[in-house]
């Protein structure tokens, strides 16, 4: 096993071509996704073109269903090899389109009881019309290609709805890592922060964890004029609210890595001459270092409770934990890095910084060495810091980067199981 930089594969001439020759269905693709947006879990007409697809290229195998609506299809190529899977997630935002495309969304769907627009804001439609040019192109080498490939096409990448499990980690538990078992996963983001043509990575920890904080400040209520015959949640929770900024300031090594503790509701009392009796807050908390996530937890809830103690108050602090830290294997990363740069160019292959915003990847990566990188989008002419984000009903996106992605996913699927590196 060696970790020498892989110049090439023996497909990749023929890879870039077949990628070439599929450009315009990609983008056709692209586009029916994005005119036909899906929530989480309700990825159905997605999915069963997805599967089509998949069964039509002959796959060896095609598993539909998977965590409600997730595809998971292996090709298995024509000489023995190892196995290497390629993450795509299928799932749109409960956003209202806004942007002036003949393929614009115009779908609506309900969302936790209310009626809201759907559109591909965070770009998961180029992420599943990319695999599924990755798989045409890897199909289409079958008889040459070493190994095997594990097409994985998620649903719920941005949460299930309320009291619905789904994403990565129900795909995991459903067996979408196993039959066989990857040696690395590899799967992209489009981004606005980036220009067309431009690829970035990072090793280590490169997106954050994302826990939901819940705190309830239990009082006593009372007449608002006589608050000493009660418990004031409200100046309680304000004092929790600022308790908490030093949590981070003042209590974790910020040296190590950066961290963000978040109240973004409050909600509290019904009128102005009332001491309710409660109060309620949620928040989040971002972390890129699993001990840094349970130390964070651990000093919140203490701090929380023990200001509601000293004010005489009740407290109770409810942390979810929601996606792990999303962490680039450095061996691997450095090991494809030459790969991202035959692919894209030297100079168009830039390290980026962490990104406080989470990815249920890295799920699959806590199972399987994995490398989760970013695709540029922003067209020439538009400021990539000005551009609209992903997740603004503005958001969009440069066709010409897909034919990118799908030349690196599939270049880096053949690098891999060429070059026999290996983790174990
Ligand atoms: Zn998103
Ligand atoms: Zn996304």
């Amino acid at each position: 096993m060696s970790d020498s930089p892989i110049l090439a594969n023996s497909l990749t001439a023929r890879i870039d071509a077949a990628a070439q020759s599929i450009e315009a269905r990609v983008i056709d693709w692209r586009r029916d996704f994005h005119a036909h947006p899906e929530l989480g879990n309700r990825e159905f007409r997605t999915a069963a073109v997805v599967a089509e697809h998949l069964r039509r290229l002959g796959l060896d195998e095609v598993r539909t269903g998977v965590a409600h609506t997730g595809v998971v299809g292996v090709l298995v190529g024509g000489r023995p090899g190892r196995v290497v899977a390629l993450r795509a997630d299928m799932d749109a935002l409960p956003v209202t389109e806004e942007v002036d495309l003949p393929f614009a969304s115009k779908a609506t769907a309900t969302w936790n009881g209310e009626t809201v627009g759907v559109m591909h804001a965070c770009g998961h439609d180029t992420h599943t019309a990319i695999l599924m040019g990755v798989a045409e192109v890897l199909a289409g080498l079958r008889a040459d290609l070493r190994g095997s490939v594990t097409f994985i096409f998620q649903p719920a990448e941005e949460l299930p709805p309320e009291g619905e499990d789904g994403g990565a980690k129900m795909m995991i538990d459903e067996g979408a890592l196993a039959n066989p078992k990857p040696q690395a996963i590899f799967g992209l983001h489009v981004t606005s922060r980036l220009p067309l043509g431009v690829i970035g990575y990072r090793p280590g920890p490169t997106m954050a964890s994302a826990d939901n904080l819940s705190i309830t400040v239990h009082g006593r209520q009372t007449h608002g004029a006589m608050p000493w015959l009660g418990v004031d949640p409200i100046v309680t929770a304000a004092q929790v609210v600022l308790g908490l900024q030093t949590v981070v300031s003042r209590q974790v090594d910020l040296t190590r890595e950066p961290a963000v503790v978040t109240i973004g509701t409050i909600r509290g009392g019904v009128r102005e001459n009332i001491i309710p009796e409660s109060v309620e807050m949620r928040g989040t908390i971002r972390t890129f270092d699993e001990e840094m996530r349970d130390d964070i937890h651990e000093r919140v809830t203490y701090l929380a409770e023990a200001i509601s103690r000293g004010s005489r108050a009740g407290c109770t602090v409810c942390i979810r934990k929601n996606y792990p830290v999303t962490v680039n294997h450095p061996r691997l990363t450095e090991a494809m890095l030459p790969t991202l740069r035959r692919t894209a160019g030297a100079e168009r292959v830039v390290l980026v910084p962490k990104i406080t915003g989470s990815e249920d990847f890295s799920f699959f990566q806590q199972l399987v060495p994995g490398l989760f990188f970013f695709v540029g989008v922003t067209p020439p002419g538009t400021d990539p810091a000005t551009a609209a984000p992903n997740h603004s009903p503005r958001f969009q996106v440069d066709e010409r980067s897909l034919l990118l992605g799908v030349r690196a996913l599939a270049q880096l699927a053949c690098d891999f199981l060429e070059s026999g590196i290996g983790f174990e």
